[in-house]
């Protein structure tokens, strides 16, 4: 079984910059928890900002739907 990765996407309010980080789903949930929103740190300016799971990783979200539905 292959281990599914998951790909955040955001994109700094402050400064601008996107970044993207690729985590499996332990180390999302690890990192973030299994929350609406999750937390990120810009690289460029280090400002911590909150981004929304939809719109950040729309495949964790789908999952974390899915997950509900099963129980
Ligand atoms: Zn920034």
């Amino acid at each position: 079984m292959t281990k599914k990765r998951y790909r955040i996407q955001s994109a700094c309010p402050q400064c601008g910059c996107s970044f993207a980080q690729v985590m499996s789903k332990e180390e999302l949930l690890e990192k973030h928890g299994d929350t609406p929103n999750i937390e990120l740190e810009c690289g460029e300016c280090m400002l911590k900002f909150q981004a929304d799971r939809k719109s950040a990783c729309p495949e964790w979200d789908d999952e974390c739907r899915l997950n509900e539905k099963n129980g």
